[in-house]
């Protein structure tokens, strides 16, 4: 392994992801962590720029096929009121956030299977018809064929955490899942031209900086283009309520590495770092973060969309949160993106999607 200055100067100097600078970093600690994190704020600065983007979330069901060990969501846990939103509501909900002001709406659900190839597409074009936004889909695991239905009605991007690629870990918290199964996903995905997001949870019981660093190589193999981070939060109606959650301090090493590692990736300061710390977001977008995903989603129903606990923001409704964001944002000394804020695809041939 590297000494922290030897990573640091191979982190900034663009070398390619490898275990031996990787892992130094993610062990930063004390004035090491503080150096590390205002490296990623300056790449970010200067590959990125000071605007934060906007994308407004938009939480429309929260049925789940699924157990994942860690989630709130799911289908085991039958103390949650379940609640799907009509396709009128979505759209409702979805031209409020054009009038506020918001360029992309991203519309997450747990893996509910009403929301069919065809029910979502239709979703989809009416979406592209009647407004401007830019659509990002965070919907699970999917076959192909529907993958491509949701691309052709129009479709911009595609959010699925990879969670974690230690097979020993993916196994134990996914007791449904596959990691080569969800790997593919990713990998068609990206075949559609979907701006691809996917990303990982820090803190999970059985995770090192070596199984981190790892998934990092991994997310870069894949040429992701969006990164997310969650801390693991334990939800008390999951098989992991009583491991120990993921720290602040943790994540924000692992939102500041992958910035080095991929200067031009758009990365969110997630609600679920402003769960663990009040300032959590600001922190977060002061280490490399560069993007903001207000909750939108009516509040009737937001607090059923329980996949950690103690989540923030349940009762603001749309308008006193795009204030309050917009507020936390200049007071950094940042601007609110007024663009799309696509993917910025440097070299990589992919062909460019259609968002107007
Ligand atoms: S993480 Fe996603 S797939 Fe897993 S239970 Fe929660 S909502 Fe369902």
């Amino acid at each position: 392994m590297l000494s922290f200055s030897e990573a640091l100067s191979a982190g900034t100097a663009g070398a390619a992801p490898a275990l031996e600078w990787l892992v130094p970093l993610l062990d930063a600690k004390g004035g090491d962590e503080t150096k590390l994190l205002a490296a990623a704020d300056k790449l970010r600065e200067k590959t990125l720029g000071n605007s934060v983007h906007l994308r407004g979330l938009i939480e429309f069901s929260n049925f789940c096929r699924k157990n994942c060990h860690y989630c709130g969501l799911r289908a085991a846990n039958k103390k949650i009121k379940r609640y799907r939103l009509s396709k009128a509501e979505i759209l409702a909900t979805a031209l409020k956030a054009e009038k506020l002001g918001y360029k992309t709406v991203v519309l997450q659900s747990g893996e509910d299977l009403y929301f069919s190839s065809e029910v979502m597409s239709e979703i989809i074009v009416e979406l592209k018809n009647k407004t401007k936004l830019a659509v990002t889909l965070s919907l699970g695991e999917r076959d192909e064929a529907t993958y491509l239905a949701w691309r052709k009605a129009g479709a911009d991007r595609y959010l699925l955490r990879i969670e974690t690629t230690d097979r020993r870990v993916f196994r134990e918290i996914h007791p449904d899942s596959d990691l080569e199964y969800r790997k593919n996903c990713l990998y068609t995905l990206k075949k559609l031209g979907y701006q691809l997001g996917s990303g990982v949870m820090a803190g999970l019981p059985g995770q090192d900086s070596t199984s981190l660093a790892k998934d990092i190589i991994w997310l870069h193999e894949l040429g992701v283009e969006m990164a997310g981070i969650g801390p693991f939060l334990p939800h008390k109606e999951t098989p992991l309520k009583d491991e120990k959650g993921g720290s602040l301090s943790q994540a924000l090493r692992l939102i500041a590495v992958l910035r080095l590692v991929f200067p031009y990736a758009h990365m969110p300061a997630t609600t679920a770092m402003g769960t663990i710390d009040p300032l959590g977001r600001e922190k977060a977008l002061e280490a490399g973060a560069n993007v903001m995903m207000p909750n939108i989603t009516p509040t009737e129903v937001r607090p059923y969309y329980e996949i950690y606990p103690n989540k923030i923001c349940l009762d603001e409704n749309a308008d006193k949160c795009f204030g309050c964001v917009t507020a936390r944002i200049i007071g950094l000394g940042r601007t609110v993106g007024t663009d799309y804020g696509h993917v910025i695809r440097k070299n990589s041939g992919i062909k460019e999607p259609n968002s107007r």
